[in-house]
């Protein structure tokens, strides 16, 4: 305890423990089997802080996790029995520079704080489709976005981080400081630092854009699938971001819903998605919407505080016999489980990719995959082992019916590491490894050079090069 009020002399932040009454609250996590009990939680308010949270914990051999939004479901920013370096309370500002189009934002805010934000200056980034969403685990792990299609991955336009690493240095990483370090950050997680503040590259965009959701019941599929393929083999308009979410109804049956959106007005999306219109879908609540409530669509149905596993796969097209499949077998398993599993989404996100594509390979540390990221979500009742490893094998199950497709099964198998858990469920096998590919050898020397003691090891861990 006396250590603990030399560390609070030093730290201008929020020191949490398990005596605090606001410890419950500390330690929450959007995924309720997210949170581990922690000895400390530090609420930084600034680099400094961060340098004196990490000195504390290595010098009292605590385990370090970092949390931004507090998104990642399989507990990377929870530690059990250690220190919590939490950035999500004092370091959330979002400074615009109009002028340079940037956008200065602290490292624990969500993507709402900027997309409000910046179209105040009518300026927005690549950022993630659900605003409560963390910028700092979504950045640092590549980054979809609504706007990908346009303007590419979130990393694609990091203009700058402040990092501090793990002997506590405070560095600016970019194009022309430190840009080893810059390279890693770019989809290299949170293997190498503490990001206390990312600048974006914005871009101009328009105050209102064509977003909802279109439902069709499940027995369309047959005549849904085709406009599917038709459109996705024309290549997918940089404009249009949709996603594809195989569920059931209230009443238990199979449905197909989309999450749309067009950078345009009503008129222009309703024209643009006329194929799916044609099809009668059973509800539609799309309409032109102004454009900081784009990120808010899918808000409702991923709310906090419940059990959460995703498993992720990358699928080569649009295919009817693997999403017949997926239709048929979601009730099925839904019904059989009853008592451990509340529901079932099998998710396929289409953004055209082309520019994200045309990064060459090597440029980040992330490794693009020109295939469409698909998610299998499931949640389940009670965070206990049997419900995990129950939720897992059917997590599982839905990640191989898409593999009835040979041409799904190529490629490392990880998927989007974002929505991986990999890195938990087979800490034997070398995940990181899988994830980074060709890029895996250069990320090891750079572990070497800024984290040689491995003190960020929550996700994908990389090994230090040994020589
Ligand atoms: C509902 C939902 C929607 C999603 N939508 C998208 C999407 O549209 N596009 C997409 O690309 N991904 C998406 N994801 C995946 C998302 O990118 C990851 O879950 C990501 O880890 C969330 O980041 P976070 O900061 O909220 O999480 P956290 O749990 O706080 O952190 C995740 C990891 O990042 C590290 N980290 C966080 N902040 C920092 C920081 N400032 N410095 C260093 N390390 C840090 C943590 O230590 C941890 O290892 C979604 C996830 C969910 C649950």
């Amino acid at each position: 305890m006396s250590d603990l009020s030399s560390f609070k002399k030093v730290f201008k932040g929020d020191v949490v423990t398990p005596d605090s009454p606001e410890y419950e609250q500390a330690i929450a996590r959007w995924a309720a089997n997210s949170q581990r009990r922690a000895a400390v939680v530090a609420f930084v308010k600034d680099a400094d802080d961060v340098s004196a949270a990490l000195k504390y914990a290595r010098e009292h051999k605590l385990p370090i996790a970092v949390k931004g939004g507090g998104h990642n479901p399989a507990g990377a920013s929870s530690v059990e029995g250690g220190l919590v370096i939490d950035l999500s309370r004092h370091i959330t500002g979002v400074r615009i520079d109009e002028e340079k189009k940037l956008g200065y934002v602290g490292g624990g805010a969500l993507w709402k704080n900027v997309d409000e934000t910046a179209i105040k200056y009518g300026l927005a980034g690549v950022g993630g489709t659900v605003n409560h969403t963390g910028v700092g685990g979504l950045t640092l792990g590549g980054g979809f976005g609504y706007l990908t299609g346009d303007h590419g991955l979130v990393v694609d336009n990091l203009v700058q981080a402040t990092v501090v690493t793990a002997d506590g240095s405070i560095l600016a990483a970019n194009k022309t400081e430190n840009p080893d370090l810059f390279w890693a950050l770019r989809g290299g997680g949170s293997n190498f630092g503490v990001v206390t503040e990312f600048v974006f590259q914005l871009h101009p965009q328009r105050s209102t854009v064509f977003g909802g959701m279109i439902v069709f019941p499940g027995f369309v599929v047959d005549q849904l699938m085709p406009i599917l393929v038709e459109k996705f083999s024309k290549g997918l308009d940089p404009k249009e971001t949709f996603m594809q979410v195989l569920t059931l109804d209230p009443a238990g049956r199979p449905c197909i819903v989309f999450t749309v959106f067009y950078n345009g007005s009503e008129e222009e999306g309703r024209a643009h998605y006329k194929p799916f219109y044609d099809l009668k879908p059973v509800m539609d609540t799309c309409r032109e919407i102004p454009y900081e409530k784009l990120n808010t669509i899918q808000n409702d149905k991923v709310e906090h505080g419940r059990n959460y596993y995703m498993k992720p796969a990358y699928l080569i097209r649009p295919d009817l016999n693997v999403t017949k499949k997926l239709l048929e077998r979601l009730p099925q398993l839904v019904a059989t489980h009853k008592d451990a599993i509340e529901g079932i989404t099998f998710v396929i996100e289409y953004w055209s990719l082309k520019k994200a594509c045309s990064v060459p390979a090597g440029e980040t540390a992330f490794i693009r995959d020109p295939r469409l990221s698909g998610v299998a979500n499931v949640v389940f009742r009670e965070n206990t082992p049997e419900h995990l490893k129950l939720t897992r094998q059917i997590a599982s199950e839905l990640i191989e019916i898409t593999q009835t497709l040979p041409e799904n099964t190529q490629g490392s198998g990880t998927g989007y590491g974002n929505y991986s858990a990999l890195y938990i469920e087979a800490p034997q096998a070398n995940n990181a490894q899988a994830l980074f590919g060709a890029n895996y050898s250069r990320l090891t020397e750079l572990k070497k050079k800024y984290d040689p003691d491995m003190v960020f090891s929550k996700w994908f861990t990389i090994a230090p090069a040994e020589k």
